[in-house]
């Protein structure tokens, strides 16, 4: 079983409550089994007890998991309870377990996979994940204008997944083989350097390629905040003045996966942002579920319950969102009621997009 390996974690969390204030769903749906100590309590009892794993109240619990990994960034120790959470859902596929929402989903995915490449021989590809259409294409297009502003030009690839949504739903297997067919483009584009807008694909390629056969030898790969910061720091990239106030929301991916909260700031600082702290705790998630990828498709009700406490915690409802996540961009601009003025980091670094009227 995955969740053998996480053992370590199971005997830490299972007795700990220090981080349940940091558990993104429970601090929503308020249950006890939705806090790592949760989760590897019914880990622990599975193990001793395989043959319950087909409990439908265990398995649902796994799936409400954000996986934002907040509690694993400010636990003392680290423990990787969103890598158990994560372990547990691979064991569900691989029993054959799999709910009948998360095994639609995980059927869409495969299904619509048909990566194109715009062309080979620059030496940057920007890579469009487009599990979330309408926050690709902004942050795509936002992307274009700050290259042609620097005079760089580019090649691009796009994917429906990189399988990092599928890995997240726990089909291991099959995200593997979307990788491999990902990589085998990304080499035949001849780049040295790919440069990625989404958080969960850059989390794909920069952590999960190499654990899937994957690995991108000799390829870098890029945060467009990575990159674009570059970009200003080399004098090959003059922003526009952009004196707008803005919230900028902490990427789950970003922040607490690959310790990269600072890059995106400083990128909106060099854009001449004003920037506000968003909320009263900044350890916490505000992605709205973002870890688990494609979470808005199997556990539509808590990710608008995550959204609706986002609301509660901003200053006003007209204040300006900052996104690297086209996930959190499209859950946030679904939101009818208040409509809500959110940004791509992208786009925020573009003098045109000072108000979101004007994007
Ligand atoms: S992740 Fe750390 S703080 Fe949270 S329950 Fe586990 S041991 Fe405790």
């Amino acid at each position: 079983m995955n969740t053998d390996s996480y053992r370590d974690v199971i005997n830490a969390c299972r007795f700990c409550f220090m981080c349940r204030h940091l558990a993104t769903t429970a601090n929503v749906s308020f249950r006890e089994a939705d806090i790592p100590r949760g989760n590897a309590l019914i880990i622990d009892r599975l193990s001793m007890k395989p043959e319950q794993w087909s409990n439908p109240d265990f398995i649902k619990t796994f799936y409400d998991n954000t996986l934002s990994a907040a509690c694993r960034k400010h636990c003392v120790s680290h423990f990787d309870e969103a890598g158990l959470a994560l372990a547990a859902r691979c064991d569900v596929v691989e029993q054959g377990l799999a709910p009948a929402e998360v095994q639609a989903v995980a059927d869409a995915l495969k299904a619509d996979f048909d990566p194109q490449l715009s062309g080979e021989g620059c030496e940057v590809l920007y890579l469009k994940s487009t599990t979330y259409t309408a926050g690709a294409i902004a942050a795509a297009d936002a992307f274009a204008g700050l290259m042609e502003l620097a005079g760089v030009s580019y090649e691009t690839l796009s994917v429906s997944d990189t399988g990092k949504a599928l890995g997240a739903l726990g089909y291991t297997k099959d995200a593997a083989e979307l990788a491999a067919q990902v990589k085998a483009l990304i080499e035949k584009s001849g780049c040295k350097s790919v440069v990625v807008s989404c958080p969960a694909a850059y989390d794909a390629l920069k952590n999960d390629f190499a654990k899937w056969g994957a690995a991108l030898d000799s390829i870098e790969v890029l945060h467009t905040s990575e990159y674009l910061l570059k970009l200003v720091e080399s004098g090959k990239l003059k922003l526009p003045e952009n004196a707008s106030t803005v919230y900028y929301i902490d990427s789950d991916f970003l922040r607490n996966y690959n310790d990269m909260a600072e890059e995106p700031r400083a990128l909106l600082k060099a854009a001449g942002c004003d920037l506000r702290p968003l909320g009263t705790n900044a350890e916490e998630s505000f992605a709205l579920g973002e870890g688990s990828v494609v979470f808005d498709k199997i556990r539509p009700t808590l990710a608008a319950r995550l959204r609706a406490r986002l609301i509660q915690e901003m200053d006003s409802t007209e204040d300006i969102l900052v996104t690297a996540s086209p996930y959190t961009y499209e859950v946030l601009t679904a939101c009818t009621e208040p409509k809500l003025n959110v940004l791509t980091l992208e786009q925020a670094c573009l003098a045109q997009a000072q108000t979101p009227a004007a994007v």
